[in-house]
């Protein structure tokens, strides 16, 4: 099958959206992006070079010396967050980033700059892209779009594990504060709200293996691309 799809997933923080992506990504052979990395990259030189992020010119300023870009990692395969040529995969993640990334994620600036370059990688189809406004604003064309969800409890715990391994001092409840936090501002901002798209098919993985989750949206997305081929067909 040669004709490609694009496939968003958006949803709650901590849900397991990247999870998902990646192994979708790697059964149809496409791309994953994780668009949540380009906005803790975007996060990380504000804080490292004390950008005031309350002032529009002092982030306009800033987007002009920011090159993101995707690596793939020649040893694992995984795709890798590069900020001015350095890889920042691992320390984007750590939750001094998690703290601010959703008030820099609010900033119109940094969704147009960020968006601009989300559109570009989806040119040529055969993507997976997660995030938050994927499937409403960035692809809102997208053939197939997931709306994933867990219960909170769930999601406090898969990150707090996912956390405690590079950091054992964390605590539950800074994790559980900082995911409510996240979600509230990732849900309420002005531009480009977290929000299920009407066409969205949603996934509640809280009961769900992580190899059930996957063959749920395999189906979807070999459906899709059926469909796909049909309407192309002459
Ligand atoms: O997906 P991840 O949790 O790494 O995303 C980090 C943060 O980036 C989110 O909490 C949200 O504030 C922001 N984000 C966004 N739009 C996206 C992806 C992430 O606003 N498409």
């Amino acid at each position: 099958m040669d004709k490609k799809i694009i496939i968003t997933i958006d949803g709650w923080s901590s849900c397991g959206k990247s999870t998902l992506a990646k192994q979708l990504a790697r059964e149809l052979g496409y791309v994953y992006i994780d668009s949540g990395a380009m906005y803790r990259a975007i996060t990380l030189y504000f804080l490292r070079n004390h950008v005031d992020w309350t002032k529009h010119k002092a982030v306009e300023d800033a987007l002009k010396h920011i090159d993101l870009e995707f690596q793939s990692n020649h040893k694992n395969g995984q795709s890798e967050m590069y900020l001015n040529e350095e890889n920042v995969e691992y320390v984007i993640r750590d939750l001094v980033v998690a703290e601010k990334v959703s008030d820099v994620a609010a900033i119109r600036e940094v969704r147009e700059f960020a968006v601009r370059q989300q559109q570009a990688m989806g040119r040529k189809k055969g993507i997976v892209m997660d995030g938050r406004d994927i499937g409403t604003v960035v692809f809102p064309q997208a053939e197939l779009k997931i709306f994933m969800t867990a219960d909170n409890a769930i999601r406090v715990e898969r990150r707090f594990r996912e956390l405690y391994e590079k950091n054992p001092n964390i605590t539950i409840e800074e994790v559980k504060s900082n995911l409510e936090m996240r979600d509230y501002i990732d849900s309420h901002r002005a531009i480009s709200p977290l929000r299920q798209a009407e066409d969205a098919l949603v996934l509640d993985n809280s009961k769900l293996t992580i190899k059930e989750q996957l063959d749920i949206a395999l189906g979807w997305a070999k459906e899709r691309l059926e469909h796909a081929g049909n309407n192309h067909k002459k």
